[in-house]
C-alpha cells in the first residue's frame, strides 16, 4: 500500500565537489577498518573457522582488505540446518511482509551508499562511477523484486467457468544456494539473493573469493534490515573445497549462479544428479560469459562510437560480462575509425581506482593478471598489435591492448578474456559484420552504430544476442529498463531485473474448487 512506481536509483554526479568529497571521506573511513577478520554468519550467529583467505587491494597487494573465514563442508551443513529452521516461518509471511524487508534493506544501502562503494574501490578496483553504479543496481534489484513479489503474490483466477474457482499461485522452491562472481560484487550478489529471499527461499550465499568483504557488506545490510536469523546465511568458502558439496547437497532446491562458462557447466552437471534423500529436481539459474561485439557501420557517428566502444571495452578494465571484446568495422570507414580509436585509447590513463584521474585500474588479482597477459600473447601472435598502454610497475595491472587483423577462426575472437583486450575485425560490408558478430557460441550483449534504418532493422532481426543496443554501448543495463541476460553458452536463466526473473525462484500451484 502506498508503494510508488519503481524508479532507478540516480547516478551520482561526480562533477559536484560535494559528491566527490563524500566519496573521498568514505574511502578514508573504510581505510580505518581494513585488515579485520570476517566470520561466517549462519543462523544469525558468527562462526569462525581455522581456514582463512586474505583479500587484498589489487592496486597495492600489500594492503590487506580483510581476512575471511572459509566454510568447509561442516559449515555448509550448519547453514543448511539454519535455513531449514528458518524456512517455514519465512514462507508463511505474506509477499508484502517479505517485500517490506527488501525495501528496508534498500533504504539502508541508500544511506550508506558511499561507504559501500569505497569497499569496492579498495577490494576489487572499481572507479567511483563504476562502484556507485554497482551499489545503485543493488538498490534497484531490491526495490524492483519487492514490487514484483507483490505482483506475483496475488492468486490469479484462471478461466471463468461457472461453478468453479480455479486459482494459480506461487510458492517458494526451498533452500537456495547463491554463488556469485566478484565483478559486480554487490549488485549481482544482492540481485540473486534478494530475488530468492523475497520469493520465500532461505539463502546460503557464497561470494567469490576476491570480493568476500564486499559480500560481508551485503550480509550486514540484511542484518540491519532485521531479516530473521537463518534467512540469509553468509558462507564464504573456496569453490574448490565446498562448491561441489553445496551444489550437490540434497536439501538445496535451487542454485542461482553467475560466473564463468566452465564453472557454470560443472554446476549444471553436478546438480543434475539425484542424491539419496533428495526430494526435488534442482533448479539451476546460470548466467555465464560473453564475447560481445560492437559493429561500426560506414555511416556511424564516430564521435559517439569511439567514446562508447572505449567505455564498453575498457571501463572497469573490461571485466564485465557485457564488455565489448570485438569491434567489427566495415571497410569504408576502417582506417578513420582505427586511427581515432587508438588516439582515444592513448588518452586513457591507468592507475589506482581510488584516484579519479585514472580511467582504468588494476585487474582483480594475480590470477586474472596472468590470464590477461596470456591472452595478450595469443592476440598478438594471431593479429597485429595496434596499441598497448603503459602500466604502473606494482599492482595487478594489465595493459589496455588493441589488436587488429582478427578473423572468426582466431582464439581471441572466440574465447572470453575478461580483461582490457579488444580485437578489431575488418569486414567487407554490413552483412558480413552480422555474420561475424554471430560467429561465437556466446550470445550475451551486442551493439551497432549505424544511421541506416535498413541496417538497424537487419540487426534487430539477425544479431543474435540477449541484449542488443542500437547506437549506444554494450554495457550499463539498468534494472527494469534493460532486463539483462543471454542465451546459448551465455547462460540459462531468464533476465535479471526483468518481469520473468522471480518466477524462476518459485513453483506454480493450481487450486481448483468446485463451488
Ligand atoms: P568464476 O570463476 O566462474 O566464479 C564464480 C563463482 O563460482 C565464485 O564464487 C567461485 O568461487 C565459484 N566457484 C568456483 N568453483 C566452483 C565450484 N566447483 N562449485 C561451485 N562454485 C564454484 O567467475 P568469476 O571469475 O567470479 O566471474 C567472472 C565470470 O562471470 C565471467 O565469465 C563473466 O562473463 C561472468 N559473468 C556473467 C554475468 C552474466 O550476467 N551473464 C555477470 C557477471 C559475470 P571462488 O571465488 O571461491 O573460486
Amino acid at each position: 500500500k502506498g508503494l510508488t512506481r519503481f524508479e532507478n536509483e540516480p547516478f551520482a554526479d561526480f562533477t559536484q565537489e560535494t559528491v566527490r568529497r563524500a566519496f573521498v571521506d568514505a574511502l578514508a573511513v573504510v581505510r580505518t577498518q581494513l585488515g579485520k577478520e570476517y566470520p561466517l554468519v549462519i543462523g544469525g550467529q558468527e562462526v569462525r573457522t581455522a581456514d582463512t583467505l586474505q583479500s587484498v587491494n589489487p592496486a597495492n597487494p600489500n594492503e590487506v582488505i580483510g581476512t575471511i573465514c572459509q566454510a568447509s563442508t561442516k559449515e555448509i551443513d550448519l547453514a543448511i540446518e539454519a535455513a531449514k529452521k528458518a524456512a517455514p516461518a519465512w514462507k508463511a509471511l505474506s509477499p508484502e511482509e517479505r517485500a517490506g524487508y527488501l525495501l528496508k534493506a534498500a533504504e539502508i544501502a541508500r544511506t550508506e551508499i558511499f561507504t559501500l562503494c569505497a569497499w569496492q574501490t579498495l577490494e576489487v578496483g572499481k572507479q567511483y562511477d563504476q562502484a556507485q553504479a554497482d551499489v545503485a543496481e543493488a538498490i534497484d534489484f531490491m526495490e524492483y523484486y519487492a514490487r514484483e513479489m507483490i505482483r506475483f503474490g496475488k492468486p490469479q483466477r484462471m478461466g471463468r467457468a461457472p461453478g468453479e474457482m480455479s486459482q494459480l499461485m506461487y510458492q517458494p522452491k526451498g533452500i537456495a544456494a547463491v554463488i556469485a562472481p566478484w565483478n559486480f560484487p554487490l549488485a549481482i550478489s544482492c540481485g540473486m539473493s534478494s530475488a530468492a529471499i523475497v520469493a520465500g527461499n532461505p539463502v546460503l550465499y557464497k561470494p567469490a573469493g576476491p570480493s568476500s568483504v564486499v559480500g560481508f557488506t551485503l550480509s550486514e545490510i540484511f542484518r540491519k534490515a532485521g531479516l530473521p536469523a537463518g534467512v540469509f546465511n553468509y558462507v564464504p568458502g573456496r569453490g574448490s573445497v565446498m562448491g561441489d558439496y553445496l551444489v550437490e547437497h540434497p536439501d538445496v532446491a535451487l542454485i542461482a549462479f553467475t560466473g564463468s562458462m566452465e564453472v557454470g557447466h560443472r554446476i549444471i552437471n553436478k546438480a543434475s544428479v539425484v542424491h539419496p534423500g533428495q526430494k526435488q529436481i534442482k533448479k539451476v539459474i546460470a548466467e555465464l560469459g560473453g564475447k560481445n561485439a560492437i559493429i561500426i557501420d560506414d555511416d556511424a557517428d564516430l564521435d559517439e562510437a569511439i567514446r562508447e566502444v572505449l567505455h564498453s571495452a575498457f571501463a572497469f578494465q573490461g571485466q564485465k560480462c557485457s564488455a565489448c571484446s570485438r569491434v567489427i568495422v566495415v571497410e569504408p570507414i576502417y582506417a578513420k575509425f582505427i586511427e581515432r580509436l587508438v588516439e582515444g585509447a592513448k588518452s586513457l590513463a591507468i592507475g589506482p581506482a581510488e584516484d579519479p584521474t585514472y580511467f582504468m585500474g588494476p585487474v582483480v588479482d594475480d590470477k586474472a593478471q596472468q590470464n590477461v597477459l596470456k591472452y595478450i600473447g595469443i592476440a598478438t601472435s594471431e593479429g597485429k598489435l595496434l596499441y598497448s598502454s603503459p602500466v604502473p610497475d606494482s599492482g595487478y595491472y594489465a595493459p589496455l591492448t588493441i589488436v587488429e587483423g582478427i578473423t572468426p577462426e582466431h582464439r581471441i575472437a572466440q574465447e572470453e578474456v575478461f580483461g582490457p583486450v579488444l580485437a578489431v575485425m575488418k569486414v567487407k560490408n554490413f552483412d558480413q559484420a552480422i555474420e561475424w558478430a554471430n560467429s561465437t557460441r556466446y550470445s550475451l550483449t551486442g551493439a551497432v552504430f549505424s544511421r541506416s534504418p535498413k541496417h538497424l532493422e537487419k540487426a534487430r532481426e539477425q544479431f543474435n544476442v540477449g541484449n542488443l543496443y542500437l547506437n549506444r554501448g554494450s554495457t550499463g543495463a539498468l534494472v527494469e529498463r534493460h532486463p539483462f541476460g543471454g542465451f546459448n553458452m551465455s547462460g540459462i536463466g531468464s533476465k535479471a531485473g526483468g518481469p520473468d526473473y522471480l518466477l524462476q525462484f518459485m513453483d506454480p500451484r493450481l487450486v481448483c474448487e468446485n463451488t
